[in-house]
């Protein structure tokens, strides 16, 4: 089964790389942002583990944690591990 698809591009600009947005660098462009959470703290990097090497994949995102609402957007149930933000293991 081939299961590739077209992305869908996100709306607005990229961030500044000289003043980037707080918290998560998304958060301006993002229809799941969370006020109050995605601007204001750097997001966990979350890993997927689907039983096969060359099919693991990681999300930087608030979405798979319990600070944030979450959505159908967001499998919480197939998260195998969670690093915190680098901001919040440095404090
Ligand atoms: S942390 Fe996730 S939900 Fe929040 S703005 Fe970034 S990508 Fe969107």
């Amino acid at each position: 089964m081939d299961v590739r698809r077209a992305l869908e591009p996100i709306g607005g600009s990229p961030p500044s790389l000289d003043d980037p947005p707080s918290g998560c660098r998304f958060h301006p462009r993002c229809p799941a942002a969370e006020a109050g959470l995605c601007d204001g703290a750097a997001p966990p990097t979350v890993g997927f583990d689907d039983g096969d090497d060359a099919e693991r994949h990681e999300a930087t995102c608030h979405g798979y944690t319990d600070a944030h609402p979450g959505g159908d957007a967001f499998d919480r149930d197939a998260v195998d591990w969670v690093e915190p933000a680098a901001s919040e293991v440095d404090e």
